[in-house]
């Protein structure tokens, strides 16, 4: 994964990709479900994370309580101190987050607790979580950290133009 090229590609379609998602707003296709299934296939045939992370490397995933006490018993830890060494609780949300990004379990592009990682990981990019018309400000945000939300949306927008005049 050429994650310059990702950055060049992200800030040149942002704009155009923000109004996309914000015209769904008002106008869904018939069709939407199958576009973007479609699209999502397709992006994935030619996306690959092992090369990328750019996930972990940027961004923070949400602990839940039941993560935070899953991996650190893996790491043979008190949840107390895993937190205090680890993570913080967002003033708003009440979310654990990770302190620092790049993720401090990330080495060599590899998640070194993947087995027992977050369940926001797990699910990350959350494509399939709501329809996509749902999604525009998850969307609006990912994109500019996930290669894969990037293409999708990308697709999805030609996919639509194609069939639609959302002008
Ligand atoms: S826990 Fe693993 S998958 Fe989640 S951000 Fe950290 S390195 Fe990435
Ligand atoms: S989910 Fe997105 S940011 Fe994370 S590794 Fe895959 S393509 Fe990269």
């Amino acid at each position: 994964m050429d994650l310059k090229k990702f950055k060049i590609t992200a800030a040149r379609k942002k704009k155009s990709l923000h109004a996309f998602l914000d015209k769904l707003d008002n106008l869904v296709p018939d069709d939407m479900q199958e576009i973007v299934d479609k699209a999502d296939a397709e992006m994935w045939q030619e996306t690959d994370c092992m090369t990328c992370a750019n996930c972990c490397k940027t961004m923070t995933p949400t602990y839940s309580i039941k993560d935070i006490s899953r991996i650190s018993a893996h790491l043979g830890m008190k949840p107390k101190d895993f937190k205090e060494k680890w993570l913080y609780k967002e003033a708003e949300t009440g979310d654990w987050m990770n302190k620092q990004q790049p993720c401090q379990f990330l080495a060599n592009n590899m998640c070194t607790i993947y087995e027992v990682r977050p369940v926001d990981c797990a699910q990350f990019p959350h494509h399939n979580l709501k329809p996509f018309d749902l999604y525009g400000d998850t969307y609006k945000a990912n994109l500019m950290h996930c290669p894969a939300t990037l293409v999708l949306v990308d697709k999805v927008k030609k996919a639509v133009e194609r069939e639609y005049d959302m002008g």
